[in-house]
């Protein structure tokens, strides 16, 4: 059910805007409140259209297709503001989660005891609870960080493709206290820091240090690599979603050409395997959302670009 709070953000925005008709996106996990979403809208006199394409972050915006659709205003649920320049008006409309990590910080503060220097980061759904964890933890003689990331929006927000926050402050730090759940974003803090990671979220019943993974990421980077070295035929995964397409994308497959590569452009909007099948790439290399490389999706290794090692540009 669509919380009170999130019904009335939407009816604030229409009575702010007065639109006619609304585009509507939202992340997967909020599609059970499509037709209450419709609803609403309907209820406020506007036209409403849900776009249904799945969406993984606010890179994700859909502001072309909601200006194909004629509309004149794009709700965007779940995400916060990522700084894109939009094609047609866009509000942004944060989902708070109910899930209170406060009482299992409290309870697991001896797990933190090694650690004087924190790094506070969350993701957009608990942001609201840092402060109360920073407060109790500075009770309790830490000092305590809420770094700002370039993209986010509030201090101490990551995304899953910018840690850059805690990466920042990694060496005046001694842990960071990820709260969150899954592994998506405290991946990239792993990738970006070189401290302690812990996590604590609603998927947890305590506060669990995943430091251990980081060894297991940069391994897989080091075989991809090698990989990426001995393929002869590259696809280069390109995302037509607004905050994940890549400009220079020739000047890309120019540079790729030069180690010696047979590239290919592979464009489309949601990544899968299925839309590939006659290419057949030894490997991947992925321009788009940084994550896409641990979901497994292909048959054969997805390095990120940013994750290559250049050779010597090969003489011809
Ligand atoms: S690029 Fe990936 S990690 Fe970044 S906001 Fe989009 S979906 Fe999230």
């Amino acid at each position: 059910m669509l919380s009170k709070s999130c019904q009335k953000k939407i009816v604030q925005v229409i009575e702010k805007i007065k639109p006619k008709r609304i585009a509507v996106t939202m992340p997967e996990g909020m599609k059970m409140d499509l037709k209450e979403i419709a609803q609403l809208i309907e209820y406020n006199n506007c036209e409403v259209v849900l776009i249904v394409e799945p969406c993984f972050g606010a890179c994700d915006l859909r502001d072309w297709e909601a200006q194909l659709l004629d509309c004149d205003l794009l709700l965007h649920l779940g995400h916060s503001d990522f700084g894109l320049k939009t094609m047609v008006p866009t509000e942004y409309i944060e989902v708070f989660s109910d899930y209170s990590p406060f009482q299992q910080v409290k309870n697991n503060l001896k797990k933190l005891e090694k650690y004087k220097k924190i790094a506070l980061c969350s993701t957009v759904q608990h942001i609201l609870e840092l402060e109360k964890i920073k407060d109790f933890l500075e009770q309790n003689k830490k000092i305590v960080f809420v770094p700002k990331s370039k993209k986010a929006k509030y201090d101490g927000q990551v995304l899953g493709c910018d840690a850059s926050g805690p990466e920042t402050i990694n060496s005046n730090i001694d842990c960071v206290l990820f709260v969150g759940g899954g592994l998506f974003h405290a991946f990239q803090i792993l990738e970006k820091t070189t401290i302690p990671v812990l996590t604590i979220g609603p998927d947890k019943k305590e506060i669990t240090d995943i430091t251990g993974k980081r060894e297991l990421i940069l391994k897989r980077k080091i075989i991809k690599q090698k990989k990426f070295e001995y393929s002869k035929t590259i696809g280069l995964l390109v995302s037509f979603k607004r905050g994940q397409l890549k400009k220079n994308i020739f000047e890309i497959k120019k540079k790729l050409e030069g180690q010696g590569k047979e590239v290919y452009i592979l464009a489309m909007d949601y990544i899968s395997k299925e839309k590939i099948l006659g290419i057949d790439a030894e490997v991947l290399v992925n321009t788009a959302c940084p994550r896409i490389e641990e979901d497994n999706i292909f048959d054969v290794p997805v390095i990120n670009l940013e994750d290559i090692i250049f050779q010597q540009q090969k003489q011809k």
